[in-house]
């Protein structure tokens, strides 16, 4: 079954990432459930800017180790930017910095 992973900004102090089967209703609420404070949700008045990653059964332990799905070519690398584009597509896409 596939989960959705959710990564909200400075979620790593609170547990995060974190994830849900079910799309939660009142999504503000669930990040509050799960331990992100109320006040970090107020500094974003348009809806707080997570990352979302959905990933299968088998796709979980990529992501619970610190992998991450690229954006582009779809495989699991180690993220090198904030897109999460694995090395070789970001090379591609930005040039050899
Ligand atoms: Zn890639």
């Amino acid at each position: 079954m596939n989960k959705t992973y959710v990564d909200p900004p400075s979620g790593w102090r609170y547990g995060f990432p974190k994830f849900f089967i079910n799309h939660p209703k009142d999504f503000n609420k669930w990040l509050v459930d799960n331990g992100y404070p109320q006040s970090e949700i107020d500094l974003w008045p348009k809806g707080v800017p997570c990352g979302m990653y959905i990933v299968s059964d088998e796709e979980e332990q990529n992501f619970n180790s610190g992998l991450r799905k690229c954006g582009l070519c779809g495989c699991w690398d180690w993220p090198v930017n904030h897109h999460d584009d694995c090395s070789i597509c970001s090379k591609a896409q930005y040039g050899d910095e």
